[in-house]
């Protein structure tokens, strides 16, 4: 278990008004809020063997940046051959985010990596921390309790276990806090645990690997009507900017104003990997369905299909990092490890 801070360890600030902010908080003895991982308790019993470290000083999620998935994914190749899993607890607010860089990060991955943390502080009296690092626990101790492995970067959040890179977070107060609109969840957490078998992605064949290099040169533009493409022709010639993810409407659609197609053919020329997401919470883009698509997919905008925005920025990142131009098209228009639907 990794311990990297969030809501879960939080602690007040000023620890006479429980009222005060939370800031992240230490948690070295996590067993005194789960007897069940202490020496004789219930994982013990079970031949469990857990080993708990804190990786370096406990942020809030918001502080996260690439560097922070990196320190967390070299630990996990570091640490690889040692271990039959690995949990990770992080804050919820970028858990999305660093789920889907660590699944493209790792190529024929054979153990599960999962993603927790909690909406409520473990010492609340009604947290949600301890069902949450439980379920994780039972995911990861697969062996002891007889269920298969789940060789993925997975979020095991309120009795829901998502694919990392299919997740994002859904409320900023419900419990059950992630949700995975586009596709189904890969076990049911229910009295039993039962493994969605056919969801799965299987790529243990391929050799295991770490690439954790990321290109943080990319923007989002969230399309609106009236959208001035002036911006946009500024950022593509004034800056640096490799990739930009477009948030456009319903199947992928925006208008066809001849200003705006002008400044996606200058991107395009000047190299820039476009893709095209849908602001919709829940479905896909898709091209050919209506002729408000037709500009940017002229324009070479990549077809983003049901992508959640945290894997299409993170897999824009990596692949600007460890692919050329046209390698990244190719791959931004394939699924690499279960992130879009083909
Ligand atoms: N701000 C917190 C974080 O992401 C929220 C949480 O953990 O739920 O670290």
């Amino acid at each position: 278990i990794l311990y990297t801070g969030g809501t879960f360890g939080m602690v007040p600030e000023n620890p006479n008004d429980l009222k005060s902010n939370l800031v992240p908080g230490t948690l070295v003895d996590l067993g005194k809020y789960m007897p069940a991982l202490e020496e004789n308790g219930y994982f013990a019993k079970h031949g469990v063997e857990i080993e708990y470290l804190s990786l370096g000083e406990p942020k809030d999620s918001s502080n996260f940046t690439p560097k922070d998935w990196v320190i967390i994914a070299k630990k996990i190749e570091q640490e690889y051959n040692n271990y039959d899993s690995f949990i990770l607890i992080q804050g919820t607010d970028t858990m999305a985010y660093t789920a889907s860089a660590l699944s493209f990060m790792f190529t024929g991955l054979a153990k599960p990596i999962i993603v927790t943390g909690s909406q409520l502080p473990i010492s609340h009296p009604r947290t949600d921390a301890i069902s949450n690092l439980t379920n994780s626990i039972y995911i990861a101790a697969h062996k002891s309790f007889g269920l298969r492995s789940i060789n993925e970067v997975l979020i095991c959040f309120n009795d829901d276990l998502l694919r990392g890179n299919r997740a994002t977070k859904y409320s900023t107060n419900d419990l059950e806090g992630f949700e995975s609109p586009n596709f189904p969840g890969l076990a049911s957490l229910e009295e039993r645990i039962t493994i969605n078998e056919k969801y799965l992605v299987h790529r243990e064949e391929e050799k295991f690997e770490l690439n954790p290099t990321m290109d943080d040169q990319v923007i989002v533009v969230q399309l609106f009507p009236g959208y001035s493409p002036k911006y946009l022709e500024d950022i593509i010639n004034n800056t640096d900017v490799k990739g930009i993810v477009f948030r456009t409407f319903g199947a992928g659609n925006y208008s066809m104003d001849k200003e705006f197609l002008k400044v996606m053919d200058m991107a395009r020329e000047k190299e820039i990997l476009m893709l095209n997401t849908t602001q919709c919470y829940q479905g896909s883009v898709h091209y050919g369905k209506y002729k408000t698509n037709q500009g940017m997919e002229a324009c070479g905008v990549l077809n983003g299909k049901d992508l959640t925005l945290e894997a299409s920025i993170t897999k824009m990142m990596w692949c600007l990092a460890n692919l050329s131009y046209s390698e990244s098209r190719q791959m931004l228009a394939t699924s690499i490890c279960g992130e879009m639907t083909n």
